[in-house]
């Protein structure tokens, strides 16, 4: 076989890119990583980048971390690999379930395993749809969730997903309603007051359940901070307004804090930072720093009983993955979730925010085309536009925001280009000069491009 020979080629050659813009690959080229230092990541041309997307928002405790390499290694040595079903199940198993009801906001639960956040959300509604069938409510099964929500990629969770570019799937499938993205600043009308815009979405809702009819809805579903969908923090009050009409229509709220789960807002949890309480956590990514694809859903006190009652009834819950609660997962969770919690890095999340806020504002005022900032935490956007004061988008094939992600590589910053934003979600290990060195990369390239 004639093998090309660059990484860069042999790359191109043998693998199938999802979620890439392919003309800037072949244009650019495919960046081959080979190790990570803290927050850097390294290159074939042994080239550092500073990632300030945290891999894909998941290695918050970087990419050498040697107490969670050593967790996942003695697991390995120990016991590496088993399911949980069959009546059996990992004492890491027990204790991960354990903690992540301890650190939950319910004051009881109980867990169930994936190996990924789209396989969650599925579980999820598979759930749902269990339940409402077995207490009588079998037509129960419209989910709604919001445009621009990101909630996988599966055929369920895409189609909870309320993007446009699922339409080359013919996704969503029939059944799944998507209701108005809060995003203020993009969608609220002339006149129209942040409290009004909130008031408006919460009689969307009010008004989309009673056509639906509420006895034909199984759930609603949420990010905290929309993440894919370019960092938008819901609008003031927006939890508060909905959650009583799901509540009197007994419809379920479930969490999807893939990305907001521990520490990403400040808070353990983002439903924490915005106040609710919802019915389920959907849990991923940072669940284990990144280290393992692992995936749990985390039912709160009243799914969790029902459930439980309703799977009692059938005898067996006919639902899970080979690697469902695997030992090496739930090990790395163990310590990723100690590492996350006492050894200072959420604490660092909330300390250096204010300076990444500040930063990035400055930014944002010495710029005529970036037109809002959006975040908390380690989670920001700074949304691009021709003419700021009427919040004009930039048009062309190849997007600003692509433009200025192509230009913070060239810079050794990796970024995430997000529609017409530009996304930075450090890992929460990030120092100050770090921080400082993300900001004026950024700069920089916002300089070059515009
Ligand atoms: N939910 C949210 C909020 C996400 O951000 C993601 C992934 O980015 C998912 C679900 C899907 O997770 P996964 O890519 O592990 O399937």
């Amino acid at each position: 076989m004639d093998r090309p020979q660059s990484w860069e080629a042999r790359a191109e050659e043998y693998s199938l890119y999802g979620f890439t813009d392919l003309p800037s690959v072949h244009r650019r080229g495919t960046v081959v990583l080979t190790h990570g230092e803290g927050p850097y990541v390294v290159d074939v041309n042994g080239r550092r980048y500073l990632d300030a997307n945290s891999g894909l928002w998941n290695m918050v405790a970087g990419f050498d971390h040697k107490g969670l390499a050593e967790a996942a290694k003695a697991q390995y040595d120990r016991f590496p690999g088993y399911h949980a079903f069959f009546g059996r199940m990992s004492d890491q198993t027990v204790m991960l379930s354990e903690k992540l009801v301890e650190i939950s906001p319910f004051a009881r639960g109980k867990v169930f395993y994936t190996n990924s956040g789209s396989e969650a959300n599925d579980t999820m509604v598979k759930m749902l749809w269990f339940l409402h069938a077995s207490e009588g409510d079998p037509a129960r099964r419209k989910i709604l969730t919001r445009w621009n929500a990101y909630h996988g990629v599966t055929a369920v969770s895409a189609s909870m997903t309320g993007k446009p570019y699922n339409e080359v799937f013919g996704l969503p499938l029939p059944g799944f309603i998507h209701l108005t993205c809060p995003h203020y600043w993009r969608h609220g009308e002339a006149g129209e007051s942040e409290e009004q815009f909130t008031a408006r979405l919460a009689r969307e809702l009010e008004e989309t359940i009673r056509r639906e009819g509420a006895d034909t809805i199984a759930g609603f579903f949420a990010e905290p901070v929309m993440g894919a969908g370019g960092v938008i923090p819901p609008s003031r009050g927006y939890f508060q307004a909905v959650l009583p009409i799901l509540r009197r229509h007994g419809i379920p709220m479930i969490s999807d804090e893939v990305i907001c789960g521990f520490g990403r807002t400040g808070q353990t949890w983002g439903c924490e930072t915005y106040d609710f309480m919802p019915d389920a956590i959907i849990s991923s990514k940072n669940l284990t720093a990144g280290l393992f694809p692992m995936g749990a859903v985390i039912l709160g006190p009243d799914l969790a009983d029902r459930l439980q009652a309703a799977i009692e009834e059938i005898e067996e819950f006919p639902h899970g993955f080979t690697a469902s609660g695997h030992p090496v997962g739930c090990a790395i969770a163990l310590k990723a979730i100690d590492v996350v919690m006492n050894e200072g890095l959420a604490d660092n999340v909330r300390r250096l925010a204010p300076r990444m806020e500040a930063g990035l504002r400055a930014i944002m005022e010495r710029s005529d085309h970036i037109g809002e900032l959006r975040g908390i935490g380690f989670m920001w956007a700074l949304e691009a536009v021709k003419d700021k004061p009427t919040k004009t988008p930039f048009d062309g094939s190849l997007s600003v925001s692509e433009r200025i992600a192509n230009t913070c590589t060239d810079l050794g910053l990796i970024c995430r280009p997000l529609g017409q934003s530009i996304v930075l979600c450090p890992p929460f290990i990030l120092t100050e000069a770090q921080m400082e060195e993300m900001l004026e990369k950024l700069e920089l390239a916002l300089n070059r491009v515009f």
